[in-house]
């Protein structure tokens, strides 16, 4: 529970500080763009400076594009829990795994019928199954097999002492792949915001945080278990949602069927 807690306040102020400074970032670069713009109309007829303005203008447009998606991340971190169906999500994910993962990789989806709805962020989930769907593909650069399965459960196992189990009505969704697997060093740190292993520009290290901040705040939980040269499996554990949908006044066409 202890590095939960540190966990969930790391991805926290990681969220403030990114959120802070992509905001006071963007009202920089604004003003930085609107007198590209401007010294661009006043510089007509003088094709050097222009050309120099346009280079300028095009890293500042960059410089946004990289801000929106730091702006995105900082508003990950609030979690907009509703009743989700996760057969209907995996469901309409089909061909965006399919794609993600591609054709070396064959996706099969294990979802039993009478699976609980879960009562988590529905946008969210389906970022998180996406990251562990292209952690699974990276992990099997000569292919393999990817499942994802799911279960009801009444119990929630402890983060750090697995076999402390809590009581209570979870759904527990998996991502298994059959790749290189991660030895316990690694293991140990996979959560950790800003780990990884893999090439400059191919990870952040922020898949897996955002994946156990998601299952968090949810109030679940996440299981890692991997074996060097077997595989890996990420297990999340979402709350049951209520028999009744959330927000009854949304009308929301997310919501279950009421189960009464
Ligand atoms: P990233 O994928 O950007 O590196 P993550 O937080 O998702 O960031 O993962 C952190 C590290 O954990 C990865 O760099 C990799 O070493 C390891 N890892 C995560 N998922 C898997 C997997 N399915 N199989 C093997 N290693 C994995």
């Amino acid at each position: 529970a202890q590095a939960d807690l540190l966990q969930s306040q790391k991805m926290e102020v990681l969220g403030y500080l990114t959120g802070g400074i992509a905001h006071d970032f963007n009202n920089l670069l604004t003003a930085v763009i609107g007198n590209l713009q401007l010294a661009m109309r006043r510089s007509a007829g003088q094709a050097e400076l222009q050309r120099l303005l346009l280079g300028a203008s095009r890293a500042a447009d960059r410089g946004a594009a990289l801000i929106r998606r730091m702006l995105a991340f900082a508003r990950r971190q609030v979690l907009h829990p509703q009743a989700v169906d996760l057969q209907a999500l995996v469901g309409g994910m089909e061909n965006l795994l399919a794609r993600t993962i591609g054709p070396a990789v064959r996706v099969a989806g294990l979802l039993p019928p009478g699976l609980w709805h879960v009562r988590s962020d529905p946008a969210q989930l389906e970022l998180v199954l996406l990251n562990l769907a292209i952690n699974a593909r990276d992990a099997m650069p000569e292919g393999g097999t990817l499942i994802i399965s799911a279960g009801n459960e009444t119990v929630l196992p402890g983060a750090t002492h697995p076999a402390e189990l809590a009581a209570g009505e979870y759904v527990r969704i998996s991502v298994v792949d059959t790749g290189v697997g991660m030895d316990v060093a690694t293991l140990a740190r996979a959560c950790e915001p800003f780990f990884t292993t893999k090439p400059v520009g191919r990870g952040s290290g922020l898949g897996l945080s955002m994946v156990h901040g998601v299952a968090m705040q949810s109030g679940g939980g996440v299981q890692i278990e991997s074996q060097p040269g077997e595989g890996t499996t990420v297990s999340l554990w979402l709350p049951r949602a209520e028999a009744l949908p959330v927000d009854l006044s949304a009308g929301s066409a997310e919501a279950p069927p009421a189960a009464v």
